[in-house]
């Protein structure tokens, strides 16, 4: 390919999970490796994170701790029980423990509600909690580095880690000209939200079933808001034949060339198994040839000149995305049903 001019950053994405992302991610990345494109991978699925697991990755460069927030906690000789802490919290997070209230630092969000209302000031918060670990493996036996996040569970804020992932990652790629590959986590939140800001293309995977379908728009709403140029990769279609063309259809309609279509394949399975890209470990296989397929797409016809694809296929109008929002008392009627 023509060598990769500037830095680009490519995330894959789907509204759902189990469409085979990782194993698109992992496999794109080793065969554009392959090819010459500079790359850094990143595993922005905070809440999840499989990417170092698929690409055998068991050992890291560096570790860091990730601090990010603050959680509330109780002076014990100010309390006087009054429970207006637990009534006022709407994540449910002030308990009672052995006769005292406590608040659990697991779900705190650190709102400071509870510390507004207490009347006698017996609430206080710890800063900067140790919320996740930042991973950098900085040559994977693939020859790129690889870059992954884990949120402790329970704690809030998992996009702001997947920003960090993404920070890490452009600081490995430095100066450079080259390729920022991001294996997003699943659905449409906050984490999907920190790894498509920034992007200029997508690669959305997707199955031929109605759910997949429904998941796809819901992502590409998504790309479209942030001016991204997405491409479809319809995983498994062989499974219903007759639903690829109403992925295919709504492709048409907007505007997104389809860059592979994998079939359903054992030897996927049988790869993550033994922890190698199955381009790797099966390169026969069915789906290895049509991984093979894409990567050429995405070298040749994408990233050789990324800009002109790029204006060829961004959304024709901005997309507005406006979230729902919840009220306090909906939330607590939620969580109570
Ligand atoms: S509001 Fe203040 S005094 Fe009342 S239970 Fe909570 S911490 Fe204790
Ligand atoms: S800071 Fe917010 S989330 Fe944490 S206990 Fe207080 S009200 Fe609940």
């Amino acid at each position: 390919m023509a060598g990769l001019r500037g830095q680009v950053e490519l995330v894959v994405a789907s509204g759902k999970g189990g469409v085979g992302k990782s194993t698109v991610t992992a496999s794109l990345a080793v065969l554009l490796a392959e090819k010459g494109v500079p790359l850094v991978a990143a595993d922005a699925d905070a809440e999840a994170p499989n990417l170092h697991i698929v690409l055998g990755v068991d050992e890291w460069s560096r570790e860091e701790p990730y601090y990010e927030g603050r959680v509330a906690y109780i002076l014990e000789d100010r309390c006087t029980s009054c429970g207006i802490c637990a009534e006022v919290c709407t994540y449910g997070a002030v308990e009672i423990v052995d006769g005292k209230y406590r608040i659990n630092p697991y779900i705190c969000e650190g709102c400071i509600t509870c510390s507004a209302a207490c009347p006698v000031k017996a609430i206080r918060y710890r800063f900067q909690v140790r919320s996740g670990t930042l991973r950098i493996a900085e040559r994977t036996r693939y020859g790129f580095p690889l870059v992954s996040g884990e949120i402790v569970p329970g704690r809030p804020n998992s996009g702001k880690l997947v920003t960090e992932v993404k920070n890490a990652a452009k600081k490995l790629l430095g100066t450079r000209d080259g390729l920022l590959l991001i294996d997003a986590a699943a659905g449409i939140g906050c984490q999907v939200i920190s790894s498509l800001t920034g992007a200029q293309l997508a690669i959305l995977v997707a199955e031929p079933t109605p759910a997949s379908l429904s998941d796809l728009r819901r992502i590409h709403k998504l790309t479209k808001h942030f001016g991204i140029a997405s491409m479809l990769v319809i995983n498994k279609y062989d499974l219903n034949p007759g639903y690829v063309e109403e992925l295919e259809r709504y492709a048409r309609d907007n505007n997104i060339p389809v860059a592979a279509r994998i079939p359903y394949d054992g030897h996927v399975a049988k790869a993550v198994a033994k922890a190698r890209p199955v381009v790797l470990e099966y390169p026969d296989a069915p789906a290895s040839k049509a991984l093979h397929g894409l990567a050429d797409y995405v070298a040749e016809e994408v990233l050789s000149d990324w800009r002109s694809w790029w204006s060829r296929y961004k959304p024709r109008k901005p997309e507005p995305y406006i979230p729902i929002l919840i009220r306090p008392e909906q939330r607590k009627a939620r969580r109570q049903g």
